[in-house]
C-alpha cells in the first residue's frame, strides 16, 4: 500500500511519509492507493478485542509500512483508561428503537477530536523515526475551539515536538478558552488573535509557506507539520470507531452480522463522515451515510444537487465546530468517486478557489445520491431537538449531536427508512453549557461558566467530566493576544529563532 495525492496520481509515498508531510506539495490530500477490505468474519472477531487491539488490527491494513510492534505501541499508548474516562474508549447509548448514539467524547478534552489526536503524536513520532527525519517537529494549529485543545492535550510534553495554537479572541466558547489558557506542558504555546477564525487560519498558512521562516527553522533543526484533518494520520483513526461499533452491535445482539446500518454524522470539514465512507467501502454493511449540517448548509445543497457553492453568508451558530463553508475532506471523496482522475480534481478545486463554485458530473452526482443523504437545521430546531430528546428519553445532547438527531428524524419521516442507525455524537454537552441549558431551561440567567456546569449537572444527572471540573482551579498560563500582523514574529520569538 502506498499513498498518492488527489491532485497528482503519480505521487507514490509510504504512510509514514504522508503523515509527516501532512499535505502534498501540489496542494492535494494524501489518499491510500486502494481501499483495503475487511470480511464479516474479521469484523465479528473484533468483538472480542479491546479498542486498542481493534485499532491495531485495522491500522495494519492502511499503515502497511508500520511494524506490528509499532502499531501496538501507538494504539496502547493512546487508547487506555488513563486518557479516556471509559475503558471502552467510545460508548454506545441506545437512544430509542433501533437508534444508537455513538459517544466519541470520553477523551481528555470532551470532543471527538481526541479519538484521532490522542494517537496522532505517536503515529507522527514513529513516522519520523521510520523516515529517518531527525528534526524537531513544530505543530502549528489554527482552531475554532475543539481541535486546538485536543491537539495541545495530545502533543503536550511529547519529545521531539512542540505545538503552537492560535484561536480567535472572541470566537470560542468560555469553556474552550479556559481549556486552552490553562494547558500544561513544557512544549506548548497558546495565543489569542485579535481577529476571526479565518484570520487565524490565513496567518498560520502564511507562516507555513514563508520561505524565510522555513529556512530559519531548518537551520535550527526544526520543521513544521499539521494536526488538521487534512493529515491522513487524523483520518485513519476515525475509520476504526465505525467498524468497532458495528462489531460491538453484533456482539450485543443488537444487529445480525451482515445487517446494513445507517450512519448519521454532524459534519463540518467532512473528515468524520468520510471515515464512515471508508469503513463502508472496506466492507462494513451500510445503507445510507447521512450528512447533517447546521445553517451553514453548503454540503446539504451539494449532496442534493451536485453543485458546491460557497458564495453564501457565513452564519455563526450554536454548533460552532460545524460553522464552515469549505469542507476540505470532500476532495478525498470526489477523487475516489471520479475514478481517481487528478485532472478533474485540479479543475474543480481550481474553480472553488477562483469562483467559489463547481459542479460535478452526472456520474458523480449519481454516486453521491447512492451513498449519501443530507439535511440541515437551524439553531431554533437544534435547541428544540435537545429539549425534545431530553423530555422524551432523559438524554442530554450537545448542540452538534442535536443537529444530527434532528436531521435523522427528518430523514426517517421523509423516507420511512427503518434501518438500524448509529448517530455519531461529537461533543460532551458540558462544552456548550450555555446553549444546552437555554434549550432545556428556556434561559440561563447571569451565571459564570462553572455555575452553568453545575446547573447542567443537576439538569442532566451526568457526571461532570473530571478534566472540565479541574479547570476551575488551574492556573491560567496563557493570556497573550496579538494582532494579525504579529504572528510571524510571535512564532520566531517563541522558537528562539
Ligand atoms: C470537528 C467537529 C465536528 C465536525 O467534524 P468534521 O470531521 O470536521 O466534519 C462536529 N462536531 C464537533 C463537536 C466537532 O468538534
Amino acid at each position: 500500500m502506498f499513498y498518492k495525492s488527489t491532485r497528482n496520481s503519480e505521487v507514490k509515498i509510504s504512510s509514514a511519509e504522508a503523515i509527516v508531510q501532512g499535505i502534498s506539495a501540489d496542494g492535494g490530500l494524501f489518499v491510500p492507493s486502494e481501499i483495503p477490505s475487511i470480511s464479516m468474519d474479521e469484523i465479528v472477531s473484533l468483538g472480542d478485542m479491546s479498542y486498542a487491539e481493534r485499532a491495531a488490527y485495522i491500522f495494519k491494513k492502511f499503515l502497511t509500512d508500520f511494524t506490528d510492534a509499532e502499531l501496538k505501541y501507538c494504539t496502547e499508548s493512546a487508547y487506555n483508561d488513563k486518557s479516556f474516562a471509559t475503558a471502552n474508549i467510545a460508548e454506545i447509548s441506545h437512544l430509542f428503537d433501533g437508534t444508537y448514539v455513538l459517544e466519541l467524547w470520553h477523551g481528555p478534552t470532551c470532543a471527538f477530536k481526541d479519538m484521532a489526536l490522542q494517537i496522532l503524536p505517536y503515529l507522527l513520532t514513529t513516522s519520523l523515526k521510520k523516515t529517518g527525519i531527525n528534526k524537531k517537529v513544530v505543530i502549528l494549529v489554527a482552531t475554532s475551539g475543539d481541535t486546538g485543545k485536543a491537539a495541545l492535550e495530545g502533543f503536550a510534553d511529547v519529545e521531539g515536538t512542540s505545538i503552537m495554537v492560535f484561536y480567535p479572541q472572541d470566537g470560542v466558547s468560555a469553556m474552550q478558552k479556559r481549556q486552552m489558557a490553562t494547558q500544561e506542558g513544557k512544549n506548548v504555546t497558546v495565543c489569542a488573535l485579535n481577529g476571526n477564525f479565518d484570520d487565524c487560519q490565513n496567518g498560520v498558512k502564511a507562516v507555513f509557506t514563508n520561505e524565510e521562516i522555513k529556512q530559519k527553522l531548518s537551520n535550527g533543526g526544526m520543521m513544521f507539520s499539521s494536526a488538521n484533518s487534512i493529515n491522513w494520520g487524523r483520518l485513519a483513526p476515525q475509520i476504526i470507531y465505525y467498524i468497532s461499533t458495528y462489531a460491538e452491535l453484533v456482539k450485543d445482539g443488537e444487529i445480525n452480522a451482515g445487517d446494513k446500518i445507517n450512519v448519521v454524522v454532524p459534519t463540518g470539514n467532512f473528515g468524520n463522515i468520510l471515515a464512515a465512507y471508508y469503513a463502508k467501502n472496506m466492507g462494513m454493511p451500510v445503507n445510507k451515510l447521512i450528512c447533517a449540517s447546521n445553517a451553514n448548509n453548503v454540503l446539504t445543497d451539494f449532496i442534493n444537487t451536485g453543485i458546491y457553492d460557497r458564495n453564501r453568508k457565513f452564519i455563526t451558530t450554536v454548533s460552532p465546530s460545524m460553522d464552515i463553508l469549505i469542507s476540505s475532506n470532500l476532495e478525498r471523496l470526489l477523487y475516489i468517486m471520479c475514478g481517481e482522475n487528478d485532472a478533474q480534481i485540479r479543475d474543480w478545486f481550481g474553480k472553488l478557489a477562483s469562483e467559489g463554485r463547481y459542479e460535478v458530473t452526472d456520474d458523480v452526482k449519481a454516486k453521491l445520491k447512492a451513498d449519501f443523504a443530507a439535511g440541515c437545521c437551524d439553531d431554533v430546531q437544534t435547541k428544540a431537538c435537545i429539549k425534545e430528546i431530553y423530555d422524551k428519553y432523559s438524554y442530554t445532547l450537545d448542540t452538534h449531536t442535536a443537529v444530527a438527531v434532528k436531521v435523522y428524524e427528518d430523514y426517517k419521516k421523509a423516507t420511512g427508512d427503518n434501518t438500524k442507525t448509529v448517530i455519531a455524537s461529537t461533543a460532551s454537552p458540558y462544552k456548550f453549557s450555555t446553549a444546552v441549558l437555554e434549550a432545556i431551561e428556556g434561559s440561563v440567567g447571569d451565571m459564570d461558566e462553572f455555575d452553568k456546569v453545575e446547573k447542567l449537572h443537576q439538569v442532566s444527572g451526568y457526571d461532570v467530566p473530571k478534566s472540565l471540573a479541574e479547570l476551575k482551579d488551574k492556573e491560567i498560563r496563557f493570556t497573550g493576544v496579538i494582532g494579525r500582523d504579529e504572528m510571524k514574529d510571535f512564532v520566531l520569538k517563541s522558537l528562539s529563532l
